[in-house]
């Protein structure tokens, strides 16, 4: 799907047309809470700018990405778990389990939380 702006709900997010409890924030990156947690913090790191999926990114979306893998280290460190550590994941496709079509870094920490 190469949604974006009006019709992606992390657009929205970003450019704050939806809500979302907003945790972090750079020129590029932006984190906010997960609104069904499955850990005790589970926030979702996303570029501000639209890539679908991991499946369809391009050799120039690289940096963002990397960006916000160095977002997770900071939040991580913020919140404490700079030692313990956490889980950074990423659903790709239908078979991977994204349902949303804006690439998105699920950042989990603090043990496991629902099924
Ligand atoms: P995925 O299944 O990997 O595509 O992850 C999508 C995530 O987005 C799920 O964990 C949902 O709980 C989460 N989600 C869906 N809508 C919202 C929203 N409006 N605000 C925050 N998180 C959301
Ligand atoms: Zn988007």
């Amino acid at each position: 799907m190469t949604t974006a702006g009006a019709d992606c709900l992390f657009c929205r997010i970003v450019a704050r047309r939806s809500d979302a409890e907003i945790e972090y924030e750079d020129d590029h990156v932006l984190a906010f809470k997960d609104i069904y947690p499955k850990a005790a913090i589970h926030l979702l790191i996303v570029p501000k700018r639209h890539i679908a999926s991991i499946l369809t990114m391009e050799t120039g979306d690289a940096e963002v990405i990397g960006r916000c893998l160095l977002a997770a280290r900071t939040i991580g460190a913020a919140k404490g778990f700079g030692e313990r550590g956490y889980r950074v994941s990423v659903n790709c496709g239908p078979e991977g389990g994204q349902h949303v079509y804006h690439v998105h870094f699920h950042f989990m920490a603090g043990g496991r939380r629902g099924a």
